[in-house]
């Protein structure tokens, strides 16, 4: 991108008029509810050193937050996974663009994830993962999209069920924007 175009893009009013709705769950909310699930994890993995994996892009700012939040010796590692799908629906291919450097033999294992709609980004990475032999395997998920799951799923750790709308900010994107907004809010999807 050249840097004109940059300066174009910085001009454009930002947000874009009509692309964001209503805030869904507030910054004050998301502290409040990652301060109890840091209480629960510290609880139950009490004599453990948990090891956390944040799945990228959409859930490195939760892992920030949620690994402060827990008073274990905790140990961080990311892996990055890219679905086809449209800009707003997944179609449950994924793709591992990132792998993980940490070896999960006998570890116990946290995945942090952003949002499981159809579960089925998460249902892969389960399989992936438990090949990989750890001691337990748990997935603490910021949010989950009430009555959508395809795919069975037992998520341990949910920070807020949501209505099937499609939520951007808090590190969810749409198109690699919005990530930094500091609530979770609606994205209206602009008429084609
Ligand atoms: P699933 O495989 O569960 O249908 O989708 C999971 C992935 O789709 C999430 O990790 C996220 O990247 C993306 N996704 C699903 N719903 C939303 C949403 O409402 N907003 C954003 N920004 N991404 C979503």
């Amino acid at each position: 991108m050249s840097v004109e175009d940059q300066g174009l893009i910085a001009e454009r009013a930002w947000p874009p008029e009509g692309e964001l709705g209503p805030v869904v769950i507030s910054e004050e909310q998301i502290a409040q509810r990652v301060a109890e699930l840091g209480r629960q994890l510290t609880a139950d993995y009490a004599g453990k050193a948990p090891l956390l994996i944040g799945v990228l892009k959409g859930a490195f700012m939760f892992m920030a937050d949620i690994c402060r939040a827990i008073d274990r010796p905790v140990e961080v590692d990311f892996m990055a996974v890219a679905s086809y799908g449209t800009a707003t629906k997944t179609s449950g291919v994924v793709r591992i663009v990132k792998d993980l450097d940490a070896d999960l033999a006998d570890r116990h294992v946290l995945v942090i994830e952003d949002i499981v709609d159809s579960g089925l980004t998460l249902s892969y990475l389960n399989r992936y993962l438990l090949s990989r032999r750890p001691a337990s395997l748990e997935v603490c998920a910021l949010l989950l999209k009430r009555g959508q799951q395809r795919a069975k799923l037992d998520v341990a750790y949910v920070g807020f069920e949501i209505e099937p709308d499609f939520v951007v900010g808090y590190g969810l994107d749409v198109a690699e924007r919005y990530r930094n907004l500091p609530d979770l809010r609606i994205y209206n999807e602009p008429a084609p």
